[in-house]
């Protein structure tokens, strides 16, 4: 069987990588990786972090891109290596304008297509936001959908997704996740990250903070920065915060919090020292899909600063809160977890909600079969 896997960004290369590893060690199939290149630079760490080979190389980014852009350049390239490699299945992961793509390119050129975290939603108003769209189209264009959790494959059949195409396997972040915690024990890496933090040291609680989606930017993404400063200016703690490379996130957040001795405005850090400092901290704030995932598995509180979340297992199960965007908001959800140990503790419980670790032996078992 060939197989062709598509990425375009950060979290895509993560989840993406246990199942090339796996594929690939199976003797009946053929695997080729495709980097769109959508977002180049952030990507670049992850693939050599876990040696991923590139075989086509799109290189499709460039400065001021626009979806339009995107998509075009991606789809023109795809048509290109899906003619060369001639894939029985396209693998694709998530809900970018790459995904996308690579599902219609699969449509056009007749080639299977199977999508990884299947089944998330919203719900929300598409435009201008592209994920959800996306989402949804990816779905209508895939033959086989593997979905993290119950609650995805439920969204799909609501949808009329035929039953037998649905396969609950989890969320691949997490074979991510155990097999980085194994590259840092074996490597080392903890001395090496410790070194570069040493300021964690003290008995200051870590707040570690993401942010990067695109109905944020302008007054959400002030507002989550106010609420920032004010944590930092009110209470003794660190707050890390690896900055997205998005122009419209980074130019904010510097002119904001940039002057601000305990908020760490970092670039972003390599996946296994991300994970490190998600072991460090006391609770994580964030608007990724991602870190939503990660942090349960960790027992990490995770306060969501976005008006709506795919995510809804870790709401329901007590171990995130959605605070929205409002600077009040924020501060509400962080300082009752600082303030409040009965509540901070009933958040801070490890749990099993996206997945076991073994999700990429599942796809590989069920791509087999379905060859
Ligand atoms: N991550 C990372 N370095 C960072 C910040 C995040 O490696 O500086 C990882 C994080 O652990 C998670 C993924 O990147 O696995 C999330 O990516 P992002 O927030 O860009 O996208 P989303 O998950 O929202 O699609």
């Amino acid at each position: 069987i060939k197989i062709l896997a598509v990425f375009g960004t950060r979290p895509e290369a993560i989840k993406l990588a246990p199942i090339i590893h796996t594929l690939k060690q199976r003797p009946d199939m053929t695997v080729a990786v495709c980097l769109t290149g959508q977002h180049r630079q952030m990507v670049k760490p992850v693939i050599s972090f876990f040696n991923l080979n590139i075989d086509y190389d799109l290189d499709i980014m460039s400065q001021d891109q626009s979806l339009f852009d995107i998509t075009a350049k991606a789809l023109h390239g795809l048509q290109q290596t899906i003619a060369s490699f001639q894939p029985d299945w396209i693998l694709v992961q998530g809900d970018t304008t790459t995904t996308f793509t690579s599902a219609l390119a699969g449509f056009y050129s007749g080639t299977k297509v199977a999508h990884i975290e299947a089944g998330l939603r919203t719900y929300h108003k598409y435009a201008p936001f592209p994920e959800e769209i996306n989402r949804v189209l990816t779905t209508r264009l895939s033959d086989i959908h593997f979905a993290a959790t119950d609650r995805a494959r439920d969204n799909l059949l609501k949808e009329g997704i035929d039953e037998a195409n649905i396969y609950v396997v989890g969320n691949p972040i997490i074979d991510a996740m155990l097999m980085t915690e194994e590259k840092i024990r074996s490597k080392s890496l903890d001395a090496r990250f410790q070194n570069a933090f040493q300021y964690l040291e003290s008995d200051k609680r870590l707040i570690l903070v993401t942010g990067h989606r695109r109905e944020s930017f302008g007054q959400p993404f002030e507002d989550i920065c106010k609420a920032l400063k004010h944590l930092a200016q009110s209470h003794e703690v660190e707050i890390v915060y690896p900055v997205h490379l998005n122009p419209n996130v980074t130019e904010l957040v510097h002119r904001m919090l940039g002057d601000t001795c305990n908020i760490r405005l970092l670039e972003p850090v390599e996946y296994p020292m991300f994970l490190w400092l998600m072991q460090k901290s006391y609770l994580i704030l964030t608007d990724s899909g991602g870190v939503q995932e990660e942090a349960p598995a960790w027992g990490k509180p995770v306060v969501v600063m976005r008006e709506t979340t795919e995510r809804t297992e870790s709401l329901e199960a007590g171990v995130s809160v959605l605070a929205g965007t409002s600077t009040q908001a924020i501060v509400e959800a962080v300082e009752r977890l600082l303030d409040d140990e009965q509540h901070y503790q009933a958040m801070a419980r490890q749990i099993d909600l996206y997945g076991d670790g073994a999700t990429r032996y599942r796809i590989a078992d069920i791509l087999m079969r379905r060859a």
